[in-house]
């Protein structure tokens, strides 16, 4: 049965007693919960992932990197490498978020690296996509995100699929308050299961998580979260505050 995922990205934001702060509130609130099956993700930026990691130990909370570079190790001045990442116990990267496309010119084809890198190092990978407004108002959504997973996916043998958690992210929805309707979601979720049973058959298709990404809050987290194909979510502006996020995990 594949899992489900509440994922929170804390992207540039969160200093170390604000990072520590966040962690303990959220380890506290979710203690308690009956989580079968799912998993709670928080991403805190590179310099507190140590010590985000040791104080989530004993908890259910699991720690992801925001992103990694292609290569092992070597002159790439402010990059971290995934041996970087296995050295502190960090299981899990995320790779391919919308910010690092725009803003660091991240392609598919440099991500096909990344997830190959990632996968060669057993983390676990993370990977964003999405069509920007003008895709959608076009009708091109759906050939954009075939041809993001295709370039950057589609070579990963699939043994080592169990590796790759799908998020769906509309780049339209990131940070906007918009939000995708659970039907557009669901639509999109779909779409993207048949791609991946197409390629990897219906057995992986069936056991890859699909997150939804954007604008996700505790007041349409239930809704969201209620369709077929949508196994959770990473979540951004609402992850910032321990009683919104532990209200999404709780939305299950
Ligand atoms: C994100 O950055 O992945 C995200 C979904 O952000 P937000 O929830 O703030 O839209």
């Amino acid at each position: 049965m594949r899992k489900k995922i509440v994922a929170g990205n804390w992207k540039m934001n969160n200093d170390l007693d604000a990072s520590i702060e966040l962690v303990h509130d959220i380890i506290l609130n979710i203690e308690n919960l009956a989580l079968d099956n799912t998993r709670v993700i928080v991403a805190p930026t590179f310099v507190n992932l140590h010590v985000v990691n040791e104080i989530t130990a004993h908890s259910r909370v699991e720690v992801a990197a925001q992103n990694m570079h292609q290569a092992t190790s070597g002159a790439f001045t402010g990059e971290i490498s995934a041996p970087m990442l296995n050295n502190i116990n960090i299981n899990t990267v995320i790779l391919g978020h919308s910010e690092r496309r725009t803003y660091f010119g991240e392609t598919d084809e440099k991500l096909a690296l990344k997830v190959a890198t990632a996968i060669a190092h057993d983390l676990d990978v993370l990977f964003c996509f999405g069509e920007q407004l003008e895709d959608r108002k076009t009708n091109n959504h759906f050939k954009v995100v075939e041809t993001q997973i295709k370039n950057a996916l589609f070579h990963i043998q699939p043994s080592d699929f169990g590796l790759i958690t799908l998020a769906y992210e509309p780049v339209w929805a990131i940070g906007t308050g918009e939000t995708a309707s659970p039907e557009q979601a669901q639509e999109m979720h779909a779409f993207i299961r048949g791609l991946i049973k197409n390629h990897f058959g219906n057995e992986i298709a069936e056991n890859t998580s699909i997150l939804y990404g954007g604008s996700v809050k505790p007041a349409n987290a239930k809704e969201i979260f209620s369709k077929p194909d949508v196994d959770g979510g990473l979540i951004g502006g609402a992850a910032l505050k321990a009683d919104d996020f532990v209200a999404i995990v709780k939305a299950f």
